[in-house]
């Protein structure tokens, strides 16, 4: 676990960050440890932070617009623990394929949106985490998977042949939603990052 005085932050400009705040609420991160970033201002003092679900071009011009690009790429940069679930791995990619669309580029990895087609826009299955040694439960919500990444990425889970979470050092991607389970060991894990 992440020591009591670590801030955890959750980018908050649209999307399904309140059910991370319920993850962390209930892996017992105490309310003043937990904050909202919708500026630059609120990122400050924040020690590990989630880019959670939503909408990747939405969040794109937002950011843009908000002005909080560079701060989150200098966040990850210098090194402390960014995790980006479904969407979020979408904004931390460095490439999105077939697409021009702003991302943070901070992630080696090209990944592919609404990976699993467009009848099943949603499911729900047991996939293997490698640094858990053990399955978590993946809701799948139109999402992305990864089709190629660098060097430094490694493979953290598979789902049917496809990547659906990687990590590189202190950034973190997962193609699904853990957030919508109850399951917190994902989240946990996180905070011992
Ligand atoms: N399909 C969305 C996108 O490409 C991501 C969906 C999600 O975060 N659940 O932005």
């Amino acid at each position: 676990m992440a020591p009591v005085a670590d801030v955890v932050g959750v980018l908050a400009v649209q999307g399904d960050f309140e059910k991370h705040l319920v993850a962390f609420r209930r892996c017992g991160v105490p309310d003043d440890r937990l904050r909202l970033v919708k500026t630059t201002e609120h990122l400050a003092g924040v020690d590990r932070l989630v880019l959670p679900g939503g909408e990747s071009t939405t969040v794109g011009l937002l950011l843009q617009r908000f002005g909080l690009g560079p701060a989150l790429i200098e966040f990850a940069q210098e090194g402390k623990p960014m995790w980006g679930t479904c969407m979020g791995m979408i904004m931390m990619a460095a490439r999105v394929e077939d697409r021009k669309q702003y991302s943070l580029g901070v992630l080696d990895v090209t990944v592919r949106r609404n990976a699993f087609g467009a009848q099943v826009h949603s499911f729900e299955v047991d996939v293997p985490f490698k640094p858990l040694d053990e399955t978590v439960t993946g809701v799948f919500i139109r999402a992305p998977i990864v089709v190629e990444s660098g060097p430094a990425v490694e493979v953290l889970s598979e789902y049917e042949g496809k990547v659906v979470a990687v990590r590189q050092g202190n950034l973190v991607g997962t193609s699904f939603h853990p957030e919508l389970t109850d399951d917190t060991s994902l989240h946990r894990w996180f905070l011992g990052l």
